[in-house]
């Protein structure tokens, strides 16, 4: 039985970090199915959490910190997801150190040195992720009030959940102003469709989503498509199944055909479904999931003035994987996506919203601009305050605090 122990001096936090991890007792034995991290049990976090940092001095009663705002506790959900995350990459990497030392002592030193060179990566993935959005600046627009991000350090890691979460948000206003400018968009209709393939094994997730992509393209190669579907995007989602250990990914469209075309009339439905399985050369009906977006028209684009088109701008572009299936998946599986997804594109876009894209100049990249004024009102944002995360309290704090904090008990 091998026991690693993470170093002190990796700084991690009590509560968020495998302290040990377990192999097992003969190496040429299968992976267990379940790794088991031992630690302090993991802080939950939900959408409804409230809990204000608020800090009360003891002697006068008074109130040292202010509530914190609701962007301040989103931004504080998904750091925490991400040291959870990033824990699992340095465990991966606790766990190739030791097969590493196992290669070595067999005497092959050429496999010892590939499982080397693998550790690392999945030791610097790890400390990135873990760094990501450490500090926060925050503004105040004073026309609408609102807090915004006016800057913030991401690593970008297509895993990481906090980077994730900025991607969705990021590619929902992009496709919101994308269709904003396309200014004959009341002659489309736009519809919101999923399409489906039967779970995969974890070994075939890349080979799966080739499939699909290639039968994407399929499918836009058939004469009525490449007619009338005049633009499009789509996501891919992947949710993963713990009972069968087997992942199901699908793709979410937003689809724009002419409003006049006949065959907008009929359900489109059955002909999506059609040919999707035989792009797929499926000897199923695969599932798929069919509505048209009724208020897609030039009068506005925004939740209030299009509620269903922003539901389905939401949920085209909400994440990739959930945050907790990533974190919960037995360690194995956890590598095995993570390596399965590497380089597939996971966002694509086609048509007249791919051209409208380019003329606003989108990448496909998370932003990491800093924005110093308010997305609404163009004003300049005021009261600009930094925070730091703290690795203690899996809170942000006020940096400007600490050193108010720092001062105090330096005197
Ligand atoms: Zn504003
Ligand atoms: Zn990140």
């Amino acid at each position: 039985m091998y026991k690693t122990i993470i170093p002190k001096e990796f700084g991690f936090v009590k509560g968020d970090f495998p302290l040990t991890v377990e192999l097992p007792d003969n190496p040429d034995q299968k992976p267990p199915k379940e790794l088991k991290i031992k630690g302090r049990s993991r802080r939950r976090f939900n959408e409804n959490d409230v809990f204000h940092p608020v800090k009360v001095d003891k002697k006068t009663g008074e109130l040292v910190a202010k509530p914190k705002n609701n962007t301040i506790l989103a931004w504080e959900q998904h750091k925490a997801a991400s040291a959870r995350i990033a824990s699992r990459f340095y465990a991966i990497h606790h766990i190739l150190k030791a097969e590493v030392q196992l290669a070595h002592a067999s005497g092959d030193h050429a496999t010892a040195d590939r499982i080397a060179l693998d550790a690392t990566k999945f030791f610097e993935r790890g400390q990135r992720m873990y760094n990501c959005a450490s500090f926060l600046q925050h503004g105040k627009c004073p026309d609408c009030g609102r807090a915004h991000t006016s800057s913030a350090i991401l690593c970008r890691d297509r895993v990481c959940p906090t980077c994730n979460w900025r991607l969705s948000l990021q590619q929902a206003v992009e496709m919101q102003n994308t269709l904003a400018l396309i200014n004959d968009i009341d002659q489309y209709k736009a519809a919101f469709f999923c399409v489906t393939i039967k779970n995969c094994q974890p070994a075939d997730l890349k080979g799966t989503l080739e499939r699909m992509s290639e039968a994407w393209n399929r499918l836009l190669n058939r004469k009525k498509p490449k007619r009338d579907f005049k633009g499009w995007a789509r996501r891919v989602e992947i949710t993963y199944n713990r009972d069968t250990r087997t992942f199901h990914p699908h793709y979410h469209v937003i689809l724009l055909v002419p409003a006049k075309h006949p065959d907008t009339l009929f359900d489109m439905s059955a002909m999506i479904c059609d040919y999707w399985r035989n792009a797929l050369r499926l000897d199923y009906d695969p599932v798929t999931d069919f509505e048209w977006i009724e208020d897609l028209t030039a009068g506005g684009l925004d939740e209030n003035a299009a509620p269903n088109l922003h539901k389905a701008i939401l949920e085209t572009f909400k994440y990739t994987i959930k945050d907790n299936e990533l974190s919960e998946m037995p360690l194995d599986l956890f590598r095995q996506f993570v390596e399965q997804i590497q380089s597939k594109r996971l966002t694509s876009y086609g048509g007249i919203v791919k051209e409208a894209r380019a003329q606003l100049d989108y990448s496909d990249e998370l932003d990491q601009e800093p924005q110093l004024s308010c997305g609404k009102c163009a004003s300049p944002l005021l009261n600009r305050v930094i925070y730091r995360w703290s690795f203690a309290s899996n809170t942000y704090e006020r940096f400007e605090n600490i050193m108010i904090a720092k001062a105090d008990h330096g005197a």
